[in-house]
């Protein structure tokens, strides 16, 4: 989550963590199989609509207790509150960057690990930027997510807690036409690799994009991915219009496989093949990311390269000025190689933008305050190999 993390005042809510011996945390009602929910209801002579009144209490209606849920039966909201919670994270920490209305959120899941999201809210659009495991796997150089390797993958319904819990972080009343009263938009960039839990994901965002729901429209979500090019062509092929983000971060392997250790497996060939079946098959043209490491992958020759290698492609180039994170050795780029990446690419055609940071208070990268909240150690602690799958 490069351009959104941020150091901010720590709002109220905040949980205590489990004590020794506590009892066992109750399911979350979203990871639920509907099957289970169902049988669950017969034992209590409910019929099976329950299941739709009460997903959408807390996906349209913004209830955070069965207790509030009033159309359900008055029994049985206590009953569920029994066996159920609305959520199964905690908000550990909330930080709000008064500037400009963006939130972070860092969630306690259930076995108590960490994981981070973002709202920015911004010219009538509010964004979700979620995580889609603890950790990371991947292990790119200059990022605070894969520090401690990566521990497992987010259920979907951690996956659309995040989002339910910022959309509740957005005004419904709001007639500001700069801010949005509901999710508008979500990108897929926070912890994680999201391509590495595709299914859930998938899952997750048919979840988001249900018009009784959370509503928010495929075309406004960005998948970012590290480049898994079977996965890739996976995504092509579901039929959805979700947005590709390919994190290129370099021009040749050499370079690449220096800064994003699995290219070593993939290469970038391979990736722009699936990038471009991606198009292909959605139409949709693939936005290429570029971490800019100041003296690493920002001098003219690497932007000359960089252009050559997107030549011909119809395809989108976001260079996002590295995010400081504490202990690594990278720097941001300055402002002349910035210009000097953006003019060349221009010059040949490309489109190009700067990511923005968001919050005028931001100065950690994102991953970190988890890490300090986790007290996690040196880097490689606990870190799964890369491509090693996971669950
Ligand atoms: N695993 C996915 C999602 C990562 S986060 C991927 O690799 O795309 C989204 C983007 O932020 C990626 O391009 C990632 O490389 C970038 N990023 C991570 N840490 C960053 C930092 N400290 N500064 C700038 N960009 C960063």
């Amino acid at each position: 989550m490069a351009a959104m993390s941020l150091t901010l005042p720590v709002l109220p809510e905040t949980s205590v963590p489990p004590a020794e011996g506590a009892p066992q945390p109750l399911p979350g009602i979203l990871d639920v199989p509907t099957d289970t929910l169902r049988a669950w209801l017969a034992e209590r002579r409910q019929p099976p609509m329950r299941i739709s009144q009460i997903r959408k209490q807390i996906l349209a209606n913004r209830a955070t207790a069965f207790e509030d849920m009033s159309d359900l039966p008055k029994d049985l909201r206590p009953e569920l509150a029994g066996s159920f919670s609305v959520f199964s994270t905690k908000v550990e920490k909330h930080m709000f960057a008064m500037s400009d209305d963006t939130h972070k959120l860092v969630l306690r899941l259930a076995d108590d690990k960490m994981i981070e999201c973002v709202l920015i809210q911004e010219d009538g659009r509010a964004t979700a930027c979620v995580s889609t495991q603890v950790g990371c796997g991947m292990g790119c150089v200059f990022c605070a997510s894969g520090l401690n390797g990566v521990v497992r993958n987010l259920t979907v319904g951690e996956i659309v807690e995040q989002l339910v819990r910022l959309r509740n972080l957005t005004n419904p009343t709001s007639t500001n036409p700069d801010r949005a009263p509901r999710l508008t938009h979500i990108v897929v960039m926070g912890m994680g690799e999201p391509l590495a839990n595709l299914d859930r994901l998938l899952e997750a965002l048919a979840v988001a994009g249900d018009k009784h729901g959370l509503c928010v429209g495929q075309r406004h979500v960005t998948i970012s991915t590290v480049g898994l090019p079977a996965k890739i062509r996976q995504l092509a092929d579901v039929g959805k219009q979700y947005h590709l983000a390919v994190s290129l971060h370099a021009p040749t392997d050499a370079l690449r496989t220096q800064i994003v250790p699995t290219n070593d497996k993939t290469g970038i060939p391979a990736i722009l093949e699936a990038a471009d079946y991606f198009y292909e098959k959605t139409g949709r043209q693939v936005t290429y990311e570029y971490v800019v490491l100041g003296g690493t992958n920002d001098d003219p020759t690497h932007a000359k390269e960089l252009a050559r290698l997107l030549a011909g492609r119809k395809a989108h180039v976001n260079l996002i000025p590295w995010n400081d994170v504490e202990g690594l050795p990278y720097r941001r780029p300055v402002e002349g190689n910035l210009q000097g990446m953006i003019e060349t690419l221009h010059r040949s055609g490309i489109s190009v933008k700067v990511r923005k940071r968001k919050g005028a208070e931001i100065d950690a990268a994102c991953g970190q305050l988890r890490r300090q909240l986790e007290g996690s150690g040196e880097r490689g602690e606990g870190r799964a190999k890369i491509g090693e799958p996971i669950t």
